[in-house]
C-alpha cells in the first residue's frame, strides 16, 4: 500500500517508469513516504560519554564494561526504529577501553577491601592518589605502581574485569539476538567492527566478543545471527606473527570456520586512503551487508561514525542489454542514443543514460527525505546520531554528510547477453572494467557537482536477484546463460554456480572492487572441514586482503540440530541423535540468515542450492 502511494503520488514519472519497467529499482519503497534514510554508523564514543535523551528519559554516561554494552544494545534499537536499514559500530574494541577501565578501578578497589583487608579509607585515597597521577586520569590495566604494591588485589580486578567484560559482551549478543525492530518481526540488522585496538583493555573486549561468537547462544549453544562481528585487519597490528593482535586474528579465523563470523573488513584498502591512523572512526569499517562510508566531500573526510548511506538505487543491467539487443537489430530514436554502433556500444551508451537517471532518482529522494520534520526521527537528530546536525539549517546539515549510492545487479548475465561470456573469461573482463569504470567516473563527477556522496554500490539484492528475474523472464523468456534460473547475481559478482578455487574468485572480484567506493562484498563457499584446517584459512583471508579487497567473508555450511545441538554440515537429518529439526545457517548479502528454506525467497533459496564450494 504505501509501496503504491510512494509510486503514484511522490516519485517522478521518470523514476516510476525506470522502476516498473525492470530497469532501476527503487529501494525500500515501503518506507519512501515517511521519508525516513537508510542506515547509520552510530558514534558510540560520544553517546556512551554523554549520555543521551529517550522519549521516557534521560541515559546517564554508561559507568562500567556492562552498562556501557547494554547501552550499545539499547542505542542499536533506538536508532533502527528511525531509520529502515542497518545500525553498526565502527570500533567497539576502542570504543570499550573508558569502560573496562572504570570497572577495573572498581573492581581493583574491592580488592583491596576484600583480598587485603585494606580500610575503605585507605583504599579510597589510593586510587584517588593513582588517578590523579596518571595522565588520563583513569586507572589502567599496566599501572606498575598498582600492580607491585597490591598484587592481591590486582589479579583479583584483572579477573573479575575479564569475566565482567565477558558478561557484558554475552548479554550485549543475547539482546541483539532478541530485540525486535519497527516492523515487529525482524531483529535490528547490527554490526560491529573491532580488532585494531591493541591496549589490554582493547584486547580485552575483542577477545570476549570471538569466544562469545566461538561458544554461541543459549543451551544448545546455537551459532548467533546477529550481530555480524567484521574483524578488521591492519597490517602491523593484527596480520602477522609479532603483531600485538595477531593472536586475536587467530581467535577470529577459529570463529569463522565454525560459525561464519566475522567477516573481514581491510583497514589497508586503498580505497579508503586518507583516513587518520590516530583516529580508529576513521579506519575502514562496514555495515555487515556491505554498505560503507567513503570519503565525505563535505569535510568529514574518512569519519564513519555519525554516517551512513541515505538511500540507493539499483540498475537491473540486464534488462538494458536486452534493449541493447533489440536495438541493434531495430533502431528507434526512443532512447535518444546516437550513432549505434555495435549492441556494446550501445548499451554503454544506454547505461550511460540510465545512470544519470539513478542520479535523479537519488537527488528525488534526498530532497524528500531532507523536507522532513527532525521530529521524525527526534532520538537521532537529538542526540546527535548523525554528524553534523545544525539545528538552525536544518536535517540537511546532516543527511549531506551520507551517502547516495548507485547500485548494480547481474553483471554476468548482462556480459552473457551481450558477448555471450562473463567476467570469469578475459573478453568479458574487459567489457566489465569498462562498465564499472564508467560507473566510477559518473560518480565521481556528481560528486563533484553536487556536493554529495554519490558512490558505486555493489548491491546485496537479497529480494530483487528474484523479482527482477521474474519480470525478465516474463519479458523475455528463457534464454541461456541468463535467465535459465530463477535469480540474477549478485552485483559483479562471478555467478555461484562456477566451479573454480577460491584464490581464482578473489583474482576475479578483485579487479573489479577497487570500482566501488560505497560498499562492495567478495565471499567464498568452503566445506565445513575448514575448521580443522585454520592455517588454510588464514592464507585465504590474507590473499583476499593482499588482493586488496575491501570486505571478505567465508561461507560454511552450518546446519544446527534443534534437538542436541550438534553443529555441522548434515542437511536434513542430525547423525548424532536422528532429530530432523535442524537449523541450517547460510549467507545471504553479509549477514546470516537462520533457516534458509523458510526466510528465504524462491530466488536466493535456489541461489544457495546452486552454490559450488570453492575448492
Ligand atoms: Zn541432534
Amino acid at each position: 500500500m504505501t509501496k503504491d502511494y510512494a509510486l503514484n503520488y511522490i516519485v517522478s514519472d521518470m523514476a516510476r517508469k525506470n522502476h516498473l519497467e525492470n530497469m532501476i529499482y527503487i529501494h525500500d519503497l515501503d518506507n519512501y513516504a515517511v521519508g525516513s534514510h537508510n542506515c547509520l554508523t552510530i558514534p558510540f564514543d560520544k553517546l556512551l560519554a554523554e549520555g543521551f535523551n529517550t522519549r521516557q528519559c534521560d541515559i546517564r554516561p554508561a559507568n562500567s564494561v556492562n552498562t556501557a554494552f547494554q547501552l550499545v544494545a539499547v542505542i542499536f534499537q533506538l536508532q533502527s526504529l528511525c531509520q529502515f536499514g542497518g545500525v553498526s559500530a565502527s570500533h567497539i574494541d576502542w570504543t570499550m577501553v573508558p569502560y573496562v577501565r572504570k570497572s577495573f578501578t572498581k573492581h581493583m578497589r574491592d580488592g583491596m577491601l576484600y583480598c587485603e583487608g585494606c580500610s575503605e579509607y585507605k583504599a579510597n585515597r589510593f586510587i584517588k592518589w593513582l588517578e590523579h597521577e596518571s595522565e588520563d586520569k583513569v586507572l589502567h590495566f599496566d599501572n606498575e605502581e598498582f600492580k607491585s604494591l597490591h598484587p592481591e588485589a590486582w589479579s583479583y580486578a584483572m579477573k573479575m574485569t575479564e569475566r565482567e567484560t565477558y558478561q557484558a559482551v554475552e548479554a550485549m549478543y543475547h539482546n541483539l539476538n532478541t530485540l525486535q525492530s519497527r516492523s515487529g518481526n525482524q531483529l535490528p540488522f547490527t554490526s560491529v567492527n573491532y580488532g585494531t585496538c591493541t591496549l589490554p583493555e582493547g584486547r580485552m573486549v575483542t577477545k570476549a566478543l570471538l569466544e562469545v561468537s566461538i561458544k554461541g547462544l543459549g543451551k544448545l549453544h546455537k551459532t548467533s545471527i546477529f550481530p555480524c562481528g567484521i574483524f578488521q585487519c591492519m597490517k602491523g597490528v593484527n596480520r602477522e606473527p609479532g603483531d600485538p593482535n595477531y593472536d586475536l586474528y587467530k581467535l577470529a579465523l577459529r570463529s569463522t570456520a565454525q560459525r561464519l563470523y566475522p567477516n573481514y573488513a581491510n583497514v589497508d584498502w586503498t580505497g579508503n586512503a586518507g583516513y587518520d591512523r590516530n583516529n580508529p572512526a576513521t579506519y575502514f569499517s562496514t555495515m555487515g551487508c556491505r554498505t560503507a562510508n567513503g570519503m565525505d566531500i563535505n569535510g568529514l573526510g574518512q569519519l564513519k561514525d555519525g554516517r551512513g548511506n541515505i538511500c540507493p538505487v539499483t540498475i537491473i543491467m540486464p534488462t538494458l542489454a536486452m534493449i541493447a539487443e533489440e536495438l541493434t537489430d531495430n533502431f528507434t530514436e526512443e532512447y535518444n542514443l546516437e550513432h549505434p554502433d555495435n549492441n556494446v556500444e550501445i548499451f554503454m551508451k544506454l547505461l550511460d543514460t540510465k545512470i544519470h537517471e539513478a542520479k535523479d532518482m537519488l537527488l528525488e529522494r534526498f530532497e524528500w527525505i531532507c523536507s522532513q520534520s527532525p521530529d521524525s526521527a527526534k532520538f537521532m537528530y537529538e542526540n546527535g546520531l548523525m554528524a553534523g546536525y545544525v539545528p538552525e539549517e536544518g536535517i540537511r546539515s546532516a543527511l549531506k554528510h551520507g551517502t547516495l549510492v548507485i547500485g548494480q545487479l547481474g553483471l554476468a548475465e548482462t556480459l552473457q547477453i551481450l558477448i555471450g561470456c562473463d567476467h570469469t573469461e578475459t573478453r568479458g573482463m574487459e567489457l566489465a572494467k569498462r562498465i564499472e569504470a564508467l560507473f566510477n567516473k559518473r560518480c565521481g563527477e556528481f560528486k563533484q557537482q553536487y556536493k554529495l556522496n554519490f558512490g558505486v554500490y555493489y548491491t546485496p539484492a537479497e529480494n530483487l536477484c528474484y523479482t527482477a528475474m521474474k519480470e525478465f523472464k516474463q519479458q523475455y523468456g528463457e534464454i541461456k546463460n541468463v535467465s535459465d534460473k530463477e535469480y540474477f547475481t549478485n552485483s559483479m559478482h562471478v555467478p555461484v554456480w562456477r566451479s573454480m578455487s577460491p584464490f581464482t574468485k578473489i583474482d576475479i572480484e578483485s579487479q573489479l572492487t577497487g570500482y566501488s567506493n560505497a560498499g562492495c562484498i567478495t565471499y567464498v563457499e568452503l566445506e565445513s572441514g575448514i575448521k580443522n584446517n585454520l592455517t588454510a584459512l588464514e592464507a585465504l583471508v590474507n590473499y583476499a586482503m593482499d588482493k586488496d579487497i575491501p570486505y571478505f567473508a567465508i561461507n560454511v555450511p552450518n546446519d544446527t540440530c534443534l534437538s542436541c545441538g550438534y553443529c555441522d554440515e548434515f542437511n536434513d537429518r542430525c547423525p548424532e541423535c536422528g532429530s530432523e529439526e535442524i537449523q541450517q545457517l547460510r549467507r545471504v548479502t553479509g549477514y546470516l540468515t537462520g533457516n534458509y528454506k523458510t526466510a528465504f525467497n524462491k530466488g536466493k533459496q535456489a541461489e544457495v542450492e546452486d552454490r559450488v564450494k570453492h575448492a
